[in-house]
This record gives C-alpha cells, sequence and structure tokens, in this order.
C-alpha cells in the first residue's frame, strides 16, 4: 500500500489520491526501477461489500501497491471522507492509457483471462492500436487443473513481460495476481507491473457494449450493467450497503470500516501488511 498521506480510507481500504497522469508515472517508473512485482488494482463499492465477507480479497486489497477508485462509488466515498472531489478511474480507459505508455517505451504485455476468441481479439486490437508494445503472451482465463495453472505461471516466469493484464472476476484475478508476484520473489525476478482488468478485454473488443458517454456522466453504469447482464442483480445490493456504511462513518462518526479477525496470536494482518509495506514507494 501506499503512504498513508496518499491515500484515503475507504471503509478500511486505503484508496490513492493520485491522478491518471500520477499513476501513469508510478507504472513508469516501475517499469523502469525494477524493483518489485506490483499489484495495481481497482476498488469498487461491489469489491469493498464482498472484502468484508470473504478476508482473502480483503488481504489481496490491503496487500495492493496502489489502490484507484474504478468506480463512481468510490471517489464519491473519498469526498465524503475528504471534503475534496475526485474523479473516476475507469480501469479499462487505465489499461489502455497503460499500453499508450508501452507502445512509446517499448514495454512488453502479457495478456491473461477471458474466453480464447476475446484474449485472441485483444492481442490483435492492441497490436494495431499500440504497435510500440510487444505482446509477448497471451492465455485465456480457463484452467483444466492445476498442472495447467502452473504451466501457465511458468510461461509467465520464463517470458518476464513488463506488464501482466488479468482479466478474470473479483478474486480470481486477484489470487493470480498473487500467484505470480509469490512465484517471482521466489525466482528473484520482478513483473513490474500486474493489473486486473477485469472485464475490459470483452470491453475493448465489444463482446461487451459499453455504456453511452450520457450514462457514465450520470453515474448510471450500473444500470447499464444492470440491462446488459441481469445475473449481476444481486450483486448490485452491495451499492446501497456501500452507501449506508459510508453515511453512517461520515454522519454518525459509527466506525463502519473492515477489520480483519484478529488471530489466535492478536495480530492484525492489516496492520502486518502496512508494516511490511511501510517502505513501498510509488
Ligand atoms: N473469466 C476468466 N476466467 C474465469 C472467470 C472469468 O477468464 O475463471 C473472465 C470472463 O471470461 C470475462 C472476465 O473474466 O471475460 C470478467 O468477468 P466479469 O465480468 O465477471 O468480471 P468483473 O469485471 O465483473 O469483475
Amino acid at each position: 500500500m501506499i503512504k498513508s498521506h496518499e491515500t484515503i480510507n475507504v471503509l478500511g481500504f486505503h484508496t490513492s489520491i493520485l491522478s491518471r497522469e500520477d499513476i501513469l508515472k508510478a507504472v513508469t517508473r516501475w517499469v523502469t526501477d525494477r524493483k518489485n512485482s506490483n499489484h495495481l488494482m481497482a476498488l469498487n463499492p461491489i469489491k469493498v461489500c464482498r472484502a468484508r465477507k470473504e478476508e482473502l480479497l480483503a488481504q489481496h486489497i490491503v496487500n495492493a501497491d496502489l489502490l484507484y477508485p474504478d468506480a463512481y462509488g468510490i471517489a464519491w466515498a473519498m469526498t465524503q471522507f475528504s471534503g475534496t472531489k475526485y474523479p473516476t478511474i475507469p480501469g479499462c480507459d487505465l489499461m489502455c492509457d497503460i499500453m499508450k505508455l508501452a507502445s512509446k517505451n517499448k514495454n512488453s504485455v502479457f495478456l491473461l483471462g477471458g474466453s480464447q476468441a476475446i484474449v485472441e481479439k485483444a492481442k490483435v486490437l492492441f497490436q494495431r492500436e499500440y504497435p510500440g508494445a510487444a505482446i509477448v503472451g497471451i492465455r485465456n482465463g480457463y484452467f483444466k487443473n492445476d498442472d495447467d495453472m502452473q504451466s501457465t505461471l511458468s510461461d509467465i516466469m520464463t517470458i518476464k513481460p513488463d506488464i501482466v493484464f488479468v482479466a478474470m472476476g473479483a478474486l480470481i484475478q486477484e489470487n493470480w495476481i498473487e500467484m505470480i508476484r509469490t512465484k517471482a520473489r521466489q525466482q528473484s525476478l520482478v513483473i513490474p507491473v500486474c493489473m486486473g482488468v477485469g472485464g475490459s478485454f470483452d470491453a475493448i473488443t465489444g463482446n461487451v457494449p459499453r455504456p453511452p458517454a450520457w450514462m457514465l456522466r450520470l453515474h448510471l453504469e450500473w444500470l447499464f450493467r444492470l440491462f446488459q447482464q441481469p445475473f449481476r442483480a444481486p450483486r448490485m445490493l452491495a451499492l446501497p450497503q456501500f452507501a449506508l456504511l459510508v453515511l453512517a462513518k461520515k454522519i454518525f462518526k459509527i466506525d463502519t470500516d473492515y477489520h480483519f479477525p484478529a488471530t489466535r496470536h492478536g495480530d492484525d494482518p492489516a496492520m502486518r501488511s502496512e508494516l511490511s509495506t511501510q517502505q513501498a514507494e510509488v
């Protein structure tokens, strides 16, 4: 996690106040310095509410090197807690910005996730739009067994890309990023940028349409998604729940932050993670 003065606490998760441009500068530095395998992570209200019930996801969130507000709800909460207005940084747009940067700096990129057809289409699109970037590997996001996963991990370690985009659903992609970072550490390698991009390969290839600009302006992306993919309805119940938790904290000063359950030894994984990453620089 980046230093606390550069973040705002959103229900226990320290979200970066960096602008899109500054995140790109951080990414450039990560690739140039090659000190760590960094996790650039999108935060949205659905992920926050899910993490409150699934400790592993919460652990991934606090272990991320940079958390950015991918959805309006998070930017709104940051504004509620700080009094300063922050823009939403859509993950799909940030991914394209990073590709532009990768093209300029001739970086190598590995695409992991989505169906085979979609990841192939994403590769073609990236090669056309960002010709300076080298797409050094692709792999769909569906695995037969553990051996299949291990073989993909080995491929990534052999290729050593500068950037890995992991396009899977929440938690699956964060588990993958954790595996990539752990494997890299074990082999004294660095994969400088690991970014979970969810359904972004589907979005850029047109497999799942993106909301029109006017809906984005009115922060109605969730409504568009609901019409497109009604199976998402249950998880959207997290949106009012998130808003209530934010307002309860702000107005009634109730501690609605997420706290890790104390372990038998009384140590708090969030605190442990905070301490171990205090030296981390963006
Ligand atoms: N996906 C995948 N492997 C899986 C599950 C999902 O590659 O085991 C892909 C899926 O094909 C889709 C992408 O993950 O392209 C995003 O899924 P979803 O829209 O559920 O993610 P969200 O953006 O909502 O987190």
